[in-house]
């Protein structure tokens, strides 16, 4: 569950020079001519590759900027991506008929003229109940959910690869011509659930804690309820407004307040600051998250973020690796946590400001899609709704955020 919209680092080519490898290797805009002692001793050579190693062994030869010094960063707010006009859709059936299979990996998407925009596979094609549980989706969805939807560029679903379930939103900056699409990639294995949205949300916690089904006989973690029978049309528009949450995210470009951020050299500055106020000044460690800015967040990562309130803290990697070792206790008490402060919409909203943004979205989406279904959550003997967490409190400052934003209204 990933938006990629730059690639951290990749290697362009390798040409051996004698003694030394030379490697051309590109960061955001980048491009570095790093020499590489052609022997490494053995125990290096398995590592050569991470940056952090081959500092010391690199010897630096050239930079140069490839299409910064061509183009001024922006200086006005982005404008959208979602444009267009949208088509009478109730039942979601042209939304639905517009998918296609992709294989395409935006982390491999690269930029300038090595960027090829993502394409449909067309040796698959998408069963009749696929297009029917996309369309249900769709027909389920706040109409200014829908305004988005039926203008992305395209709808892609996946397949499975790598034996994980891959699903992500892509924005296309422009140094990635021509610069204007969105596109949304749904796995095929979430439009055949069976299963309630709330059952969904169970299911990534797990997963977070990377705990997969051999690994779930030391115990259950606590979980949310509904007594609402399940849906699968809302399981899938919570995946979808998972990684729209992401795609809107970087349209807005809300987290790009700080010219510091790496995407400020392709988009503006957001409309509103209230990123800065509501989701990092109330949750997080501001200066941990400017530190280490980004737009490419992947499943599960906490890219050094750190929760501000301590007692709603927190370390993925600390939970799983107690949660390995049989105790689960650590995972249980954080979880628990993070509903008691009532600070954050999920357990998934705690784990960086990005996924906080997102998972605000993705709440208010399935509250206003489904506010007669309350999701429980244990708390001292008593169930909370957590969608009500939406109403008050530091939520209900990120929701005004999201509306300041633009996202809650079917305007482009
Ligand atoms: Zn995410």
């Amino acid at each position: 569950m990933t938006v990629l919209d730059y690639c951290l680092d990749f290697v362009d080519w390798l040409a051996v020079t004698g003694k030394f490898v030379a490697v051309v290797v590109r960061r955001e805009h980048n491009t570095y001519m790093i020499l590489v002692p052609e022997r490494l001793p053995a125990s290096i050579g398995r590592w050569w590759m991470r940056t952090s190693v081959l500092i010391p062994l690199i010897f630096f030869v050239s930079a140069g900027s490839v299409q910064a010094a061509e183009r001024p960063a922006p200086t006005e707010p982005p404008v959208s991506h979602f444009q267009g006009a949208c088509d009478s859709d109730p039942d979601g059936k042209r939304f639905a008929e517009k998918a296609c299979y992709t294989t395409y990996n935006p982390g491999k998407a690269g930029f300038g003229a090595a960027y090829h925009p993502p394409g449909c596979d067309k040796s698959a094609a998408l069963t009749d109940r696929k297009k029917e549980s996309l369309a249900k989706a769709y027909a389920r969805a706040p109409d200014y959910v829908k305004a988005k939807l039926c203008r992305l560029t395209q709808l892609f679903v996946t397949h499975a690869y790598d034996g994980a379930w891959v699903s992500w939103g892509f924005w296309e900056g422009a140094d990635r011509p021509p610069g204007k699409g969105v596109y949304l990639a749904i796995s095929e294995q979430d439009l055949g659930r069976e299963q309630s949205f709330v059952d969904a949300e169970n299911e990534t916690v797990n997963a977070l804690l990377r705990r997969t089904d051999g690994r779930r006989s030391s115990g259950r973690l606590p979980s949310l309820r509904t007594s609402a029978p399940a849906e699968p049309g809302l399981t899938v528009l919570g995946v979808l407004t998972h990684e729209l949450g992401h795609a809107l995210l970087a349209d807005t470009n809300a987290d790009g307040t700080d010219p510091r951020h790496p995407r400020r050299r392709v988009s503006g500055p957001p409309t509103s600051k209230c990123f800065e106020d509501a989701f990092l000044g109330a949750s997080w460690d501001a200066n941990r998250f400017h530190r280490h800015m980004r737009r490419w967040v992947a499943f599960g990562d906490q890219y050094h973020n750190r929760q501000k309130n301590p007692d709603a803290g927190h370390s993925l990697d600390i939970l799983r690796n107690a949660a390995r070792r049989g105790r689960l206790d650590p995972a249980n008490d954080a979880i628990t946590n993070v509903y008691r402060s009532k600070e954050f919409v999920s357990f998934f909203a705690s784990v960086s400001p990005e996924e906080d943004f997102v998972e605000t979205y993705k709440y208010k989406v399935l509250a206003d899609a489904a506010r007669n279904q309350p999701v429980a959550f244990r708390l001292s003997g008593h169930d909370v709704n957590v969608l009500d967490f939406l109403d008050s409190g530091i939520p209900s400052k990120k929701v005004e955020c999201l509306r300041d934003l633009g996202l809650l209204t079917g305007q482009p």
